[in-house]
């Protein structure tokens, strides 16, 4: 379905990383979510007419499957907790985007039998039952499918590292689910080869990721390594911190996103702080489409670059 990605160096820490061009992947998907979703667009689904799906109106997996249903010519109905006002209000961004898409948001706080069921209980015990020819895909992706998807981009990374003949390349990229960097790191374990993940956790803490490592996979042995950020941070928020990080590595001409990315290299900048010589591939798992929202709302409150 896709051709792999370029990959180009860029500074950081005072050494020279690789950078996996996934933004790149496919430009109707964030790249992470493209990988995620690989094993819907490369098979057929002759039932299926209807995709269900959950998370935040502002996720860039809403907008990813509004992609994919659009593609499959499926209608998308995407179920939220509730929509800010100035959500409703934005004209681009992954909500614009997704109900450019044909995409139906459904608000959980408008409906009269939620009896305070969360989005995943109310589509199991409310929607699915009725729904014959729909396919639910939970939250961010996550799920045994994505495994298809995350090991074509392992496979990708793998021969790319065979090639310019690396050794004991760490693959480092943010988690939110920790589906990507699971499926990532069982791959290249299952392949018997010396590329490892590192990640961290941008949603709800390690504890969090790691539980959710071991829901995907009971084999400790194919977990990612997890750097830990020092400090807490809660998903969403701003710090002064990521925008900084963020400005210093987009100066170099490669736009992240603000969501995943800054923690990412805050936690890859202490992985390189203990002396570590392995060489780095950083993930872009692209997502820049949030940027329209989130940086407006960074620049309102630490001013302009
Ligand atoms: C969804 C997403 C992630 C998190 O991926 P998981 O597989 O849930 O860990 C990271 N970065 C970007 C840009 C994303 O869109």
């Amino acid at each position: 379905m896709f051709d792999s990605t370029p990959v180009t160096t860029m500074e950081f820490a005072g050494r020279q990383i690789f950078v996996k061009r996934d933004d790149l992947l496919h430009p109707e998907f964030s790249g992470n979510k493209a990988r995620k979703f690989a094993y819907f667009l490369d098979n057929d689904f002759p039932s299926v007419n209807k995709l269900i799906g959950y998370g935040s109106p502002q996720a860039n997996s809403l907008f990813s499957m509004s992609a994919l249903a659009k593609l499959k010519g499926w209608q998308l109905d995407f179920y939220v907790d509730h929509i800010a006002e100035q959500v409703k209000q934005q004209s681009d961004g992954n909500y614009a985007r997704a109900l450019d898409n044909g995409a139906k948001v459904i608000s959980l706080a408008e409906m009269d039998d939620r009896e305070g069921l969360d989005s995943h209980e109310y589509i199991e015990t409310k929607v699915m039952p009725n729904e014959a020819s729909a396919m639910f895909v939970p939250e961010g992706g996550r799920c045994g499918y994505a495994e298809y998807g995350v090991a074509i981009l392992g496979k990708e990374i793998a021969l790319w590292a065979e090639g310019m003949n690396i050794k004991g390349l760490k693959v480092c990229l943010p988690s939110g689910t920790g589906t990507t960097a699971l499926f990532l790191n069982k791959y290249f374990v299952e392949l018997g080869c010396d590329i490892r993940v590192i990640t961290c956790a941008v949603v709800g803490g390690d504890e969090y990721l790691r539980e959710q490592f071991l829901q995907l996979c009971s084999d400790a042995k194919c977990h990612p390594f997890i750097i830990s950020a020092g400090k807490k941070y809660h998903f969403g928020k701003l710090y002064r911190e990521f925008y900084q990080m963020w400005q210093q590595v987009c100066s170099q001409g490669i736009e992240f996103e603000l969501l995943y990315d800054p923690l990412g290299f805050i936690c890859l900048e202490r992985y390189l702080a203990q002396q570590v010589d392995s060489p780095i591939l950083y993930l872009h798992q692209g997502g820049l489409l949030g940027n329209v929202s989130m940086l407006p709302r960074y620049r309102r409150r630490f001013g302009e670059v």
